[in-house]
């Protein structure tokens, strides 16, 4: 320290040392605004704020794993329908992602009227940041493995996404949740397919049901409210049974009886749009379960 003391003045080594603090806080910031660039710019601040605020955070899923993401709760704690909303399944349709977020800012200034809302914006985080559809899975193993639209019911001793689709199957059976959406979007409109072979990717602007008394009402609900902002063609949603096998509305409908929705939107659409959309579809069904007040019909 003297040999150091003797080379630099107190006023240089102060500044070195704030250089260094300086330096790092730097980087950290530059960091996490480089890691938000798969969100619009205003979900980048609805994450920040919401990613930080414990006391909306129910748990987290996947704990301490690079797969770790954050179920929100906003409870009125009264009793009522419990809802789950999902966000990010597959990384690469971000509509649903940027809806989910926008859902979380959307409803921290409403007061929901009964029940509870959970929503998971980010299910596969890793698959969102990069804007896939999947994460890798090890040689030799079943691509949809690392899907996890295609995991559910899920596996506790399974791959990374087989254990995230049994939490979320945990949260639906422990919270007893009685209407569940999937937020999707797909490469064609669903009006515009004519060929069988493009069954999956021609599903843009539909609601994906399970078959049930509910699921069927509250399909009409959503969909005739949605279309009455459309004219007529192929932008207009359509009511289309039976969700893919192993995704998750698939699986909450035949499982748990309860309705079960793939929201999926067109990627040829504006991404506003189709936020739009997803926010619509969400909010109409909230509405019509009574937990939040008449609001999708007044935007
Ligand atoms: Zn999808």
């Amino acid at each position: 320290m003297k040999i150091i003391r003797r080379l630099l003045t107190i006023n240089q080594f102060t500044s070195i040392v704030l250089f260094i603090i300086g330096f790092f806080l730097f980087n950290a910031s530059y960091a996490t605004a480089q890691d938000l660039n798969y969100l619009s710019e205003e979900s980048q601040k609805i994450h920040r704020s919401f990613w930080a605020c414990d006391s909306l955070i129910f748990k987290q899923l996947m704990k301490n794993t690079p797969y770790q993401t954050p179920v929100f709760l906003f409870d009125s704690q009264k009793n009522g329908s419990v809802v789950l909303i999902v966000g990010g399944t597959h990384g690469d349709e971000p509509a649903g992602c940027e809806a989910a977020h926008r859902l979380l800012s959307f409803l921290s200034n409403v007061e929901l009227l009964q029940g509870k809302i959970f929503i998971i914006p980010e299910a596969n985080k890793i698959a969102v940041s990069e804007n896939k559809r999947r994460i890798p899975v090890p040689q030799d193993v079943d691509r949809e493995k690392g899907n996890l639209n295609r995991c559910f019911p899920g596996d506790s001793e399974g791959l990374p996404m087989e254990q995230m689709a049994h939490e979320v199957t945990n949260l639906i059976r422990s919270q007893q949740v009685e209407l569940f959406m999937d937020l999707h979007e797909s490469k064609f409109y669903h009006l515009e397919t004519t060929d069988d072979s493009e069954e999956f990717n021609g599903l843009g602007q539909t609601l994906i049901f399970t078959v049930n008394e509910q699921a069927a009402w509250l399909g009409m609900v959503a969909v005739d409210h949605l279309n009455s902002s459309i004219e007529p063609g192929i932008k207009r949603f359509t009511l289309v049974e039976r969700p893919v096998k192993f995704s998750a509305a698939w699986f909450a409908g035949e499982l748990f009886g309860i309705p079960a929705f793939t929201v999926e939107t067109c990627r040829k659409l504006p991404l506003e749009e189709r936020i739009y959309y997803q926010l619509e579809a969400v909010k109409i069904m909230l509405e019509d379960k009574g937990v939040i007040v008449n609001v999708a019909s007044s935007q």
